[in-house]
C-alpha cells in the first residue's frame, strides 16, 4: 500500500510549490554568480536575495550567512573551523557528534535538557579556547535547550557557542541575537526547501578556517560554485517560514491529542521529554516490548510513515544515543518511534496513526498474556 499518511516531517518535509517553481526557473537561467557579465550578475542577485531571506528568518545580517551543502556541512564547518576544545551536548545530531572525534560530551537530565552547571564546571577547568555546541531543538524528542543561558556561560569563559537550529527553524521564532550564539546552523529541507542546501550563520566579526577551499565564493568562507537552484529554493522556503512561524504552534493541539490517545491505548507508553518545553510537532513515543523498527514497519504496511530514532541514522540498529543520554536503558532506547507532524497535518492523519498504533499495542498485550498463560 502506498504511504498515504506522512508523519515524518523532522526527517524532511515536502518542498513547497512556490519553492519548486522558483527552483525550476533558476535551473533554466544561465550564468555563474562569480561572472562579472550580466548573466552572472543576475544569478548573483538571486543568490543575494535568498541570503537576505535566510538572514531575515533569524534576524541575522545577510553578510554573515554562508551557504553550505546542508546542516551536516554547516555543523562540521562550525566545529572544525573554530579552534579550541570542543564540547557538545549528549543529545546532538550525529553531524555535531561526529564532527570532532575528540569532543567532550556534556550530560543532559532525564528530560533531555543540558545540565548548565556541568557546562560551567567543564569550561572553568579548561584553560584553553573552547567551542560549545548546543542544539536549539532536538530532532528525535523536540526538547528545547536553554541556548541563551548556555551562550552566556560560554562567553564568561571566552568560549564560542554554536547552535544547531536545524529542527527549530520554521517551528519556533528564532532570534539569532537573542540566542547569543556565535554560530548557527540551518537546513533548507526541514522548512519546505530542497535537500542538499543549508547555511552557517556567524556573528559579526567571527572568522573560521574554511572547511572547503578553492575559489573565493561566499567571501572566501566556502569555496565552490554555488548551488544556485538550491539556494534560491532555500530563500523562498525561508521567506515562507518567516511568514508562517507564528501560526505553526497550533499543531501542538493535534500532537497533544495524539499523545493522549497513545497513553489511553498503552498506559505504559513513554513520551520522552513531555515534561519540558518541546517543539509543537514532535512526539517521541516508547512502547516497551516492541522495537522501534517493528513499529515503523507495522505502521508503514498500514500506510503511515514515521521513523525510529533520527532519520539520518535510520537503517542503523543501534539504540538512540539521545534516549540513552536521557537515562533510557538499551531496550527502552530501541523501542521508540518519532512522530513528527506538519502545519497541514489533519485530525484524520492522527486518527489513522492512533488506530494502527493502538492495534499494535493491543497485539503486544495479547502476546504477553499468552506467554503468561503458557508459563
Ligand atoms: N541537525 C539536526 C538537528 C538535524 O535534524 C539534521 C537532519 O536531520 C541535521 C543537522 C543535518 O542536516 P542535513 O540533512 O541538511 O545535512
Amino acid at each position: 500500500m502506498a504511504v498515504d499518511v506522512y508523519l515524518d516531517h523532522n526527517a524532511t518535509t515536502p518542498v513547497l510549490p512556490e519553492v519548486a517553481d522558483a527552483m525550476s526557473e533558476a535551473l533554466r537561467r544561465t550564468g555563474n554568480a562569480s561572472s562579472v557579465h550580466r548573466f552572472g550578475r543576475l544569478v548573483r542577485r538571486a543568490v543575494d536575495d535568498a541570503r537576505e531571506n535566510v538572514a531575515a528568518l533569524i534576524g541575522a545580517s545577510p553578510a554573515n550567512v554562508i551557504f553550505t551543502s546542508g546542516g551536516t556541512e554547516a555543523n562540521n564547518q562550525a566545529l572544525r573551523g573554530a579552534s579550541g576544545t570542543v564540547f557538545v551536548s549528549a543529545v546532538e545530531h550525529d553531524s555535531v557528534f561526529s564532527a570532532e572525534p575528540d569532543a567532550h560530551t556534556l550530560p543532559v537530565d532525564a528530560d533531555g535538557v543540558l545540565d548548565l552547571d556541568v557546562l560551567r564546571r567543564e569550561l572553568a577547568q579548561t584553560n584553553a579556547p573552547a567551542v560549545v555546541s548546543v542544539m536549539l531543538a532536538n530532532n528525535e524528542t523536540g526538547v528545547i535547550q536553554h541556548v541563551s543561558e548556555a551562550a552566556e556561560i560560554a562567553h564568561e569563559f571566552d568560549a564560542l557557542l554554536h547552535c544547531d537550529a536545524v529542527q527549530a527553524a520554521g517551528k519556533l521564532a528564532v532570534d539569532f541575537a537573542a540566542l547569543g550564539a556565535d554560530m548557527l546552523t540551518l537546513s533548507a529541507h526541514k522548512i519546505g526547501g530542497p535537500q542538499g542546501v543549508g547555511a552557517l550563520v556567524l556573528r559579526d566579526g567571527l572568522n573560521l578556517e574554511p572547511l572547503i577551499r578553492g575559489g573565493g565564493q561566499e567571501r572566501r568562507r566556502r569555496a565552490g560554485t554555488e548551488n544556485v537552484p538550491g539556494i534560491v529554493g532555500f530563500g523562498v522556503a525561508a521567506a515562507s517560514a518567516s511568514e508562517n512561524v507564528a501560526a505553526y504552534g497550533a499543531v501542538a493541539s493535534l500532537r497533544d491529542d495524539l499523545e493522549r490517545r497513545v497513553r489511553n491505548a498503552a498506559p505504559d507508553a513513554i513520551i520522552y521529554g513531555a515534561a519540558v518545553a518541546r517543539l509543537p510537532n514532535t512526539s517521541c513515543i516508547g512502547l516497551p516490548g516492541v522495537t522501534g523498527e517493528l513499529q515503523v514497519m507495522t505502521l508503514d504496511l498500514a500506510g503511515v510513515a514515521v521513523s525510529a530514532g533520527s532519520a539520518c541514522s535510520s537503517g542503523k540498529v543501534a539504540p538512540s544515543h539521545v534516549l540513552r543520554a536521557m537515562g533510557a536503558d538499551e531496550d527502552a532506547a530501541r523501542s521508540a518511534i518519532r512522530v513528527s507532524l506538519a502545519a497541514d497535518t489533519t485530525p484524520e492523519d492522527v486518527d489513522r496513526f492512533v488506530e494502527v498504533w493502538s492495534d499494535m499495542a493491543r497485539r503486544r498485550d495479547i502476546r504477553h498474556e499468552n506467554r503468561r498463560s503458557v508459563a
